[in-house]
């Protein structure tokens, strides 16, 4: 198999657009697609980075969009609907606190990270298939257009599978 030079990212969600550019660094230029039409700015909840997951975006730089945007979470209270204590975390010994943020903001930051990076997102493009035939993997991908329809559970090709 000769030096792999390119490569095809499937979803550009959060971890999609890291990937890329820890391949960029590596040599290989990929290119994220995602099967949305459109980029997922303003949708989901919250989540948090623990000091690992944040070390790991260290790798290609982006652990400063998490300074910009995290909230530091020094510790964390479980608590019942009576106030009832039920446990708690006081983070981890000797690291980082943990940050929390809006999946969103997260995502927007990564994205930018990555498009500043000169990182391409092809939105609209959902992977159907590919072929690996132990040399060159994804050599014929096969593409749908847009995301997942609401009856995905009929068997879509390329949508999850009902029971996800
Ligand atoms: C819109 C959205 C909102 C979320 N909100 C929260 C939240 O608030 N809190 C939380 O804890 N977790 C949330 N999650 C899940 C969380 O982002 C992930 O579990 C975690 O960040 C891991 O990232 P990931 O890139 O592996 O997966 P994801 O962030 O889920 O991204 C995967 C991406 O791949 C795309 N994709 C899937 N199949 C294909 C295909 N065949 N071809 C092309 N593209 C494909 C999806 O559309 C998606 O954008 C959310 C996920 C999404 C997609």
């Amino acid at each position: 198999m000769g030096k792999v030079s390119t490569a095809l990212v499937i979803g550009g969600g959060i971890a999609g657009p890291v990937t890329a550019l820890a391949l960029r660094r590596a040599g290989i230029e990929a290119t994220v697609f995602e099967s949305h039409p459109s980029a997922a700015d303003g949708v989901g909840a919250m989540l948090s980075l623990a000091p690992n997951g944040i070390d790991a975006l260290r790798v290609v730089g982006a652990h400063t969009v998490i300074e910009a945007i995290g909230q530091p979470v020094p510790g964390v209270v479980m608590a019942d609907g009576g106030g009832r204590r039920l446990s708690a975390f006081h983070g981890f010994p000797g690291l980082p606190a943990t940050r929390a943020m809006a999946r969103a903001d997260l995502f927007r930051a990564l994205a930018d990270f990555a498009s500043a990076d000169g990182i391409h997102l092809a939105h609209g493009k959902r992977l159907v298939a590919a072929e690996d035939d132990g040399d060159s993997p994804s050599a014929a991908p096969s593409w749908g257009t847009g995301a997942c329809p609401p009856d995905a559970s009929s068997g879509s090709p390329g949508c999850p599978a009902p029971s996800r």
